[in-house]
């Protein structure tokens, strides 16, 4: 073999080999389209009913695979919620609440509002340590109101 002629070769589209044929001739089927980068060869798989360009699994013959619009992403994100929990905004949003509540119970300790034993652990992201009762007219003038 010579290198130089196998890393030009490309296969024209005509030159497909369009159908398949399996189970000693039994079955005639579409051939994958793909073109093998190892040895320019055409795949040999039998293409999937469901691709819309020919190809079989292992070359993108997929049902999500290809082209997606906008629309078609939106309805494989909602049919992979299953409650809502763990979405993204829902877990921004629980760790700003989370914060705000930390920063609450530091003015509580702050004005000796409460003798109880603190919250243990890290802290969420977002918290700022509220040490003085500047912090804490921050901490009011920064809360949203509803
Ligand atoms: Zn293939």
């Amino acid at each position: 073999m010579q290198p130089s002629i196998k890393a030009s070769k490309k296969i024209e589209k005509s030159q497909y080999e369009t159908y398949v044929i399996l189970a000693g001739g039994r079955i005639r089927c579409l051939r994958c389209t793909a073109q093998s980068t190892r040895t320019k060869l055409q795949c040999g798989r039998p293409a999937l009913l469901i691709s819309r360009t020919q190809k079989c699994q292992f070359h993108g013959g997929g049902i999500s695979s290809g082209k997606q619009t906008q629309e078609g992403r939106e309805r494989i994100t909602q049919s992979h919620i299953k409650h809502g929990e763990s979405t993204q905004k829902v877990r921004l949003e629980h760790s700003r609440v989370s914060a705000q509540l930390s920063q609450l119970e530091d003015a509580m300790y702050l004005l000796n509002m409460t003798t109880s034993p603190r919250t243990r652990g890290r802290k969420p992201s977002g918290y700022k340590a509220i040490r003085s009762l500047g912090d804490i007219k921050q901490l009011i003038l920064e809360t949203e109101t509803h």
